[in-house]
């Protein structure tokens, strides 16, 4: 059967990559290829950033005012929901995360375009109070320039809003660079940018390896900053890169994020928020709650608790309803998160549930991992300080707040912690010292367009969402006017 194709699109033209190459992308549940997307090289990303700097230097979109910006931004949101169910099952077919969970994601990335496409019109400068008598000093807050927005394969549409839709609020043009893995639905949507009536050259979408393409864009001195999510060795080169140029980035780089439950919590919802934290997505989130950190008293009451409640997990096909897990997005994660399987073992971790590759009869060739607990997991174990990005649980136990917090933050990653107690101090104590970017209490994995979101320490640098996200796309420039009339000779001494 004939792959789907999909084209990228450069200046307003869509089509294949500039030497006629594809990739094909394959879909992790049947383990075969499903679409054909462009294979982009260097040429590719430099006919983007081509576009992308004349369509800020001579196209009418940084000129137009901040209202009509805002209202092709609230446009594209309005168009989301039109094309959702399409998307979302694009999104399925690319990662295999599931269809009902990309269906409500696909939707709520809406408001990202509302959110950024209302707040276009309300960046303000200031007038500053001046020091000089006869001069007036005011701040602009102008765009910077074209933006490179490189995503995961994960979540690819609702990543690319974290960074598109404030990027083009403040005035800027973007290149968005896809993973190879799971291109599809970006260059899907990339129609609805269009459809809502962006300027060509506003929004391009460029594919291929990020080691060629997505490294080319890094590297263009005309991109005013880079904002990226992925793992941290990938963001620490693009760091580099981008530094090279004087330009800086936005990164978030994941987490290996604690999940601490107290004696006094409220086990049944601790369990749900254990569980959700860690196999929802197969444990492909950025935020997974990965090390549930347990009170050695109520560690045996929750263990029991929790192996069964996760008893009938049913890993299978994403598409289907009845699917809880879905498979691992690609072979290489697949084959990496079954080494860490090992890893734990011969570390000395016990297995308590699952521990292998899951056999999915209808789907021989898809690559899914049995929802996995180790317990006895000790801080200093690999499976307790490296991101699996899989369905892997460890558990480990503490003895008291000191001991939590001591075992929370001896992490070199910083994006996310959980706490579930009923103690309202304990709460805010804990609130106050996890070294995180978010922390839930009683809750797991909310995250919000009206909420900052980033990492502490190696989980990255800068905040996605919320007010200041748009700021990162913002430089300030500081306006003097004189109002003192002629301006004396400066060499004539008085
Ligand atoms: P990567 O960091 O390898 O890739 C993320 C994005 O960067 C992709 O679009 C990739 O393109 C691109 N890229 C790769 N190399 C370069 C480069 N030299 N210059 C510019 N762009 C580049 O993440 P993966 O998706 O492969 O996952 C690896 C690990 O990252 C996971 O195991 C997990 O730990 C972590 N991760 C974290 C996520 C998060 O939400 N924070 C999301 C996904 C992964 P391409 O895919 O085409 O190579």
């Amino acid at each position: 059967m004939a792959l789907e194709t999909f084209e990228q699109l450069i200046g307003g033209k869509w089509g294949g990559a500039a030497d006629g190459g594809w990739l094909e992308s394959v879909d992790p549940c049947a383990g075969q290829p499903w679409c054909r997307v462009p294979h982009g090289k260097v040429e590719d990303a430099v006919r983007a950033v081509d576009a992308a700097s004349v369509a800020f230097k001579d196209g009418p979109w940084p000129r137009m005012t901040a209202t009509a910006r805002g209202a092709l931004l609230r446009r594209v949101g309005d168009l989301i929901e039109q094309e959702a169910d399409r998307l979302a099952e694009i999104e399925t077919r690319d990662n295999g995360k599931l269809l009902s969970e990309m269906s409500a994601q696909v939707r709520y990335t809406a408001q990202w375009y509302y959110y950024y496409g209302g707040l276009a019109d309300k960046i303000e400068g200031a007038v500053l109070p001046s020091d000089k008598p006869d001069m007036v000093n005011f701040t602009r807050l102008e765009p910077i320039g074209p933006v490179v927005a490189i995503t995961a394969w994960n979540s690819p549409l609702l990543l690319a809003a974290y960074k598109v839709a404030p990027a083009l609020a403040a005035g800027n043009t973007v290149v968005i660079k896809p993973s190879e893995h799971a291109s599809a639905s970006t260059l899907a949507f990339a129609r609805l940018f269009e459809e809502a009536g962006m300027p060509p050259g506003v929004v391009n979408v460029v594919t291929g390896y990020g080691a060629e393409v997505g490294a080319a864009l890094t590297k263009d001195p005309r991109i005013a900053k880079v904002t990226f999510t992925g793992g941290e060795n990938i963001g620490r080169e693009i760091a580099m890169e981008a530094g090279r140029n004087l330009r800086s980035t936005v990164l978030e780089l994941g987490g290996k994020s604690p999940n601490i439950v107290f004696e006094d919590a409220d086990m049944e919802s601790a369990v749900n928020g254990a569980i959700s934290g860690i196999f929802a997505a197969s444990g492909q989130t950025c935020v997974a709650g990965s090390r549930l950190l347990l009170q050695s008293s109520i560690h045996d009451e929750f263990m029991d608790r929790l192996l069964a409640a996760t008893k009938d997990i049913r890993v299978g096909n994403p598409l289907e309803a009845e699917t809880n897990v879905g498979p691992i997005a690609t072979r290489a994660q697949y084959e990496r998160v079954l080494g860490y399987l090992d890893i734990a073992k011969q570390e000395g971790a016990e297995c308590v549930r699952g521990g292998a590759r899951a056999d999915v009869a209808a789907h021989p060739d898809g690559w899914f991992v049995e929802p996995t607990i180790f317990t006895g997991v000790t801080n200093d174990m690999r499976i307790a300080r490296e991101e699996v990005f899989g369905p892997v649980l460890s558990v480990l136990k503490f003895d008291d707040e000191e001991d939590a917090i001591a075992i929370a933050n001896d992490s070199s990653l910083g994006l996310a912690a959980g706490v579930w107690t009923r103690d309202l101090t304990r709460a805010m104590t804990m609130t106050q010292r996890l070294q995180a970017g978010t922390v839930w209490v009683n809750t797991y994995r909310a995250v919000s367009f009206l909420s900052p979101f980033g990492g502490y320490k190696d989980s990255g640098i800068g905040r996605e969402n919320g007010m200041d996200a748009i700021k990162q796309f913002l430089q300030v420039k500081s306006v003097w006017i004189s109002t003192g009339g002629a301006v004396a000779n400066p060499f004539v001494i008085r």
